[in-house]
């Protein structure tokens, strides 16, 4: 069985039959901005450690990172502040609920999310981002996401991170929850701006496989020999990209394709095969648990095509 996907070709067709269920899905429509995005999208890139990148689809199509940014926060505050310190904030434990759920905060742990990758937990980690103002952290958080992509042009989308600052009641209700029980201490206000800017953040699919390709490798950018995430901390954040990285179907997305993915509300995945490859796919249609339709079809086809499962 072949372990590389050798060419663009190759990858194409395997888009063209992924591409096929597109129309089973739906983009996210709750931030307003996201609902423009085009329904039949689907771009792959493939990054391999020696600089070799195969492609398919639009894939200089832009698209922002949403949830994906999550676990690049967690990476930068686990590097600010340790994981001892991080997990007496945030735990370690999947929900098994939607995303943006409240329940298990009032249920369970009132003043401790129970991992970084569902909203509440997402926005301790951001709360928890070093720097004297919010310009300063976003500015840190930037800076970090262009060195894993080795892209210094990668910005914020203005219109996007403003449509979700209006309209982002619930992720205020939950901060609100968690500032109630002294997990946050900051003005909620200044935290949503924070918070939506970063979950703004624009690249297209060859930064975002260019970003995993970093985290599958250990956390070292094989390009400059840099190790831009300690290896620790790049482990610890593939492990909550296999337990929690695809919401509520993580435990699936396990069974059935086998590798650390964080996918987004944008339609991204990211996904970092231990030792051989980061991929970036976007495809905005999502199914009902809010995950690429097109991009879990896709990664199918390729974890059953070149073995990609760890398991
Ligand atoms: N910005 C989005 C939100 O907080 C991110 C959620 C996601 O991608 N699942 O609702």
């Amino acid at each position: 069985m072949k372990m590389l996907c050798q060419s663009s070709e190759e990858l194409n067709e395997l888009v063209m039959e992924a591409k096929a269920c597109t129309k089973h899905g739906k983009v996210a429509d709750y931030i307003p901005a996201l609902a423009k995005s085009n329904q039949h999208d689907l771009s792959v890139a493939i990054h391999y450690p020696d600089g070799r990148c195969v492609s398919a689809g639009n894939v200089g199509k832009k698209f922002t990172l949403q949830s994906v940014s999550k676990v690049i926060s967690l990476a930068l505050v686990l590097m600010d502040w340790g994981p001892e310190y991080v997990f007496e904030h945030v735990g370690m434990e999947p929900t098994g609920d939607p995303f943006n759920s409240i329940i298990k905060l009032e249920t369970i742990a009132p003043s401790k999310p129970l991992n970084p990758m569902i909203n509440a937990g997402a926005l301790v980690v951001t709360h928890m981002i070093k720097g004297k103002t919010i310009e300063e952290r976003f500015q840190r958080l930037l800076a970090f996401v262009r060195e894993l992509a080795n892209e210094n042009t990668i910005h914020y989308c203005e219109d996007v991170a403003s449509s979700e600052f209006e309209t982002a009641y619930l992720n205020r209700s939950l901060c609100y929850f968690l500032k109630q029980h002294n997990a946050i201490n900051e003005d909620i206000e200044q935290l949503m701006d924070l918070y939506t800017k970063q979950c703004a953040i624009e690249m297209n699919c060859l930064d975002l496989a260019r970003i995993g390709v970093v985290f599958a490798m250990d956390g070292v950018d094989l390009f400059t020999g840099k190790q831009v995430i300690p290896v620790d901390i790049a482990r610890i954040c593939k492990t909550f990209m296999v337990t929690c990285g695809m919401y509520n179907a993580s435990g699936e997305f396990a069974i059935k394709i086998g590798i650390p993915a964080k996918s987004g509300v944008s339609g991204g995945i990211m996904g970092a095969v231990p030792g051989r490859y980061g991929i970036g796919i976007f495809g905005p249609a999502l199914d009902e648990k809010g995950n690429s339709i097109a991009g879990i079809k896709l990664l199918e086809l390729l974890s059953k095509n070149y073995k990609l499962s760890m398991f």
